[in-house]
């Protein structure tokens, strides 16, 4: 019988345009696609496994089978730890590397969808479109990418560069079907795994824009739409010793470029309207849902980091010097106000007006800002740590059954672990610290949820000065 994850990669062979050194490629046998796509398939395969099936899924109301919980619409507290724990299971799966296994754009969407009458008075069709495509999204086990950003062309605002020249998505023409678009939007982490791009802008639009201001859902095997890879950070199986996170997890990050693309009127969720836009990219219940999502996943990858620092301190026997210790205690420091900042969110959720229950976006939006020092402050902590270990390393584990491998595995080896796992653990830490799949990583972690200076205004901006200004009032 055909299994769901079966399905997942037939349905990925579907005319899509994923570029990748100057070539069309098929990510279903290209070599570089191969190591995260039996990632994937693993997760997948979850929903089949009866001891894991409840775990990371729900019965779709609709269908009767499971289906990702990153989809239910939370009405309890209880529903709120039942989604955490589903993302926890698939974070720990890849140790938090895998960011946008889809769970994060699932559930964005389920929070527009919990939240959809908000918007019936922008669009009346608004409320119907999302319904359906959520609930198709959710039984047909969609993997979907929010991609929101105009393309790095030119940032500055004065002038207001030309639309064009500045590469911005805007619609060319509308027809009785839907409408055409031309233009690109960066940056779309795992395009050439999803179905779908969530699409819409970042930034605060005006009435002149109103070209500029739209809400879809493209699919992206459209004709005309166009997934430009990075350059590939996979390695190869053969290598899977030497870069045991790069040969499974790169995600893969691209820029997607519209020439004139057609998109159905029913997948048009908003058009026109720069104040729905902003309204929609501000919606409390999405923005609580995608970020407790991603908080759970940070706080997988900082005990990950954590638990790397832990034991090449011990291998090599640096764990006796009271500022490797004092690293590592900030290292657990930043791991458990993460897991406090969780715990905060969830106990003092509350339910919104339309009967979900939402967690604190408070402490999510403090943990998910926080996330973008904590973690390369970890992977600095990292470095200081092993120094110079993580190139004391030979070329590859294949080296150890070479002629040298008797004095290798004398020189190679630790304080506690012996020559082969001492590298195994230190090529695992230059996975996240040097490859560049580490090096992603870091910039990821600052930049995925946005420029984290400006991130950090919003909070000021947003948060409630009165009683800050209170306790300074009686001294004046
Ligand atoms: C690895 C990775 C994966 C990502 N994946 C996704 C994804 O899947 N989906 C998605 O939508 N986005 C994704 N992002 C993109 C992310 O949204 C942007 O990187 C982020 O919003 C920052 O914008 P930018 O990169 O265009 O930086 P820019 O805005 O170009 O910033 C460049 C510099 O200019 C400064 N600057 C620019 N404009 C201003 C301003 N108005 N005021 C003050 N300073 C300014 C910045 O502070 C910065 O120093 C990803 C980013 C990375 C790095």
């Amino acid at each position: 019988m055909e299994t769901i994850s079966d399905k997942f990669i037939k349905s990925l062979q579907d005319g899509r345009n994923v570029w990748l050194n100057g070539e069309a490629v098929d990510v279903t046998s290209n070599p570089n696609f191969t190591g995260t796509l039996a990632t994937i398939k693993y997760l997948f395969d979850m929903f089949e496994h009866p001891s894991k099936q409840e775990l990371i899924g729900f019965k779709s109301p609709k269908t009767g089978q499971y289906v990702h919980t990153a989809y239910l619409v939370p009405n309890s507290y209880e529903d709120l730890l039942k989604r955490r724990r589903s993302f926890e299971e698939w974070s720990q799966a890849t140790d938090g590397v895998m960011s946008r296994l889809s769970d994060y754009a699932r559930s964005r969407l389920t929070g527009w969808y919990a939240a959809r009458e908000n918007y019936r008075k922008y669009d009346e069709h608004f409320p119907g479109k999302i319904k359906n495509y959520y609930e198709g999204a959710r039984d047909e086990h969609r993997m979907m990418c929010v991609v929101q950003r105009d393309p790095q062309i030119n940032r500055s605002q004065v002038p207001l560069p030309d639309e064009k020249e500045a590469g911005l998505l805007r619609i060319t023409r509308k027809t009785e079907d839907g409408i055409i678009l031309s233009g690109a939007k960066m940056i779309a982490t795992a395009a050439p795994y999803c179905h779908d791009l969530i699409v819409y802008p970042l930034t605060k639009l005006n009435e002149k824009q109103k070209d500029l201001a739209h809400m879809l859902a493209v699919p992206v095997n459209s004709p005309g739409l166009h997934i430009v890879c990075r350059e590939s950070f996979a390695a190869d199986s053969a290598k899977q010793m030497d870069y045991p996170l790069s040969s499974q997890y790169d995600e893969m990050d691209a820029l997607i470029i519209f020439d004139e693309v057609f998109v159905p009127w029913e997948r048009v969720l908003l058009h026109d309207n720069p104040e729905a836009i902003w309204q929609i990219k501000s919606d409390l219940a999405s923005n609580s849902l995608a970020y407790h999502q991603a908080i759970v996943r940070l706080h997988t990858k900082l005990e990950f980091v954590t638990a790397i620092a832990i034991e090449i301190a011990a291998a090599i026997g640096a764990d006796s010097y009271l500022h490797v210790q004092e690293k590592i205690g900030k290292l657990i420091n930043q791991v458990q106000t993460i897991s406090g900042l969780i715990i905060a969110s969830e106990s003092q959720g509350k339910v919104d007006s339309h009967s979900t229950f939402l967690p604190d976006f408070c402490y999510i939006e403090t943990a998910r800002n926080l996330g973008s020092t904590y973690y390369p402050r970890a992977i600095e902590m990292l470095q200081l740590i092993g120094a110079g270990g993580f190139i004391q390393l030979p070329s590859s584990m294949d080296d150890f059954s070479g002629p040298l491998s008797p004095l290798l595995k004398q020189y190679f080896k630790g304080a506690t672990l012996d020559a082969e796992k001492r590298t195994k653990l230190f090529k695992l830490a230059w996975d996240l610290i040097g490859s560049p799949l580490g090096s992603r990583h870091q910039l990821y972690e600052r930049y995925y949820a946005g420029d984290p200076i400006r991130n950090l205004a919003v909070q000021y901006h947003s948060s409630d000065k009165q009683h800050y200004k209170q306790m300074i009032e009686k001294y004046l």
